[in-house]
């Protein structure tokens, strides 16, 4: 997601309800953080007083990024998640607070979205190269079949009095499409908690804001566009208690033999989709849902995807690749947002 500085207005925009009623602080301005997380890079920019103590801002930030690193991380082997995925068939695996709310808040949209999202599909992720076995090459169909006899949502049992998992052997979780969502919400959580109400936090491309700046105006971001070039065609959004997420084939592919086979894997089948959507956003009060919901309703594709989004009232933008061109379908929550 680009953030938009400009003030010019754009042919559409997006506003919340909730925008006008935060008074603009006082003797403030924007300070500025970045860093990097999660094989990607991180940016949060908050509303203080120019005498602002930057060290316990930035170790706040990236102290909860260094969390959800190592609990959910499928590329930090010590993590509790590649610990989970070790662990014992018909184990009960107590786990962290932050992984489990996750977990729980995965498995939900598992079952909403029908199976179209999975925190279960580590081993198809794993078989098509995409986790931290890099491969970029098709895998062979024994393995495929390997791969879908362990992974499946429904083999997940949670236990939330005693926050534990079981592992009923060898399943494979994959919180990829959903942590950096609750990587987003975290930090906003925590630079509230210091008094930071106004802030907005990116982390690779997922977006959550709250307050207002100096100026009184609410943070403006513009919506992604998989052209660069039609990027001052796009929404301007008021991210005004409010998250965007995108889950988009042109972020991260590989080819083979002229196929281009996106990251995004649809666990129905276990194969990587293959239909004509280019990107998902959505928008949510938290970055969490806006995360995993971008990434189910990008499976499950053009014509279920939106249709999901209006039974669920999911504010959702879906760009649908038409030859060279995309066409845009929009949820009826998204459009109430528009001004
Ligand atoms: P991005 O925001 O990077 O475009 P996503 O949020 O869609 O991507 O997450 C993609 C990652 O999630 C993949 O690399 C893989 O690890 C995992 N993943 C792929 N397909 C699914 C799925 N159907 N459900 C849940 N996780 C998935
Ligand atoms: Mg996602």
């Amino acid at each position: 997601m680009s953030l938009a500085l400009e003030t010019r207005p754009a042919r559409r925009v997006l506003v919340p309800a909730s925008v006008g009623h935060t008074p603009p602080p006082l003797g403030a301005r924007v300070h500025e953080f970045s860093g990097r997380t999660m094989g990607t890079t991180w940016n949060v920019r908050i509303v203080a007083g120019a005498q602002l103590q930057r060290e316990p801002v930035l170790r706040a930030i990236q102290g909860a990024l260094d969390e959800v690193v190592a609990q959910m991380s499928t590329w930090d082997t010590g993590s509790s998640l590649c610990r989970f995925n070790r662990a014992a068939a018909g184990t009960w695996q107590p786990l962290p607070d932050a992984f489990f709310e996750v977990l729980a808040c995965a498995r939900e949209v598992a079952e909403r979205s029908d199976g179209a999202f999975d925190p279960t599909a580590g081993a198809l992720v794993d078989a098509w190269g995409f986790g931290p076995v890099a491969r970029g090459a098709m895998p062979d169909e024994a393995s495929l079949a390997r791969a879908r006899g362990v992974a499946g949502w429904r083999r997940l049992d949670l236990d939330p009095a005693h926050r534990s998992a079981l592992q009923p052997g060898r399943l494979a979780l994959d919180l990829s499409a959903i942590a950096k969502g609750f990587g987003v919400d975290l930090v906003a959580r925590r630079l509230a908690a210091l008094g930071f109400e106004s802030h907005l936090v990116e982390v690779g491309g997922e977006l959550r804001g709250s307050g207002v700046k100096p100026d009184g105006q609410p943070w403006w971001v513009r919506l992604e566009h998989p052209h660069a070039g039609e990027g001052a065609d796009q929404p301007l959004l008021a991210l005004h208690g409010l998250s965007v997420a995108t889950s988009g084939d042109y972020r991260r592919w590989f080819e083979h033999a002229g196929t281009r086979y996106s990251h995004t894997i649809d666990p129905r089948d276990g194969l990587p989709i293959r239909h004509g959507l280019a990107s998902v956003t959505v928008i949510h009060a938290q970055c969490m849902l806006a995360d995993a919901w971008s990434t189910a309703l990008n499976v499950l594709g053009p014509e279920a995807g939106p249709a999901l989004a209006n039974r669920l009232g999911l504010a959702a933008r879906f760009l649908v690749r038409q030859d060279a061109r995309f066409e845009e379908r929009t949820s009826a929550a998204f459009d109430d947002l528009l001004r």
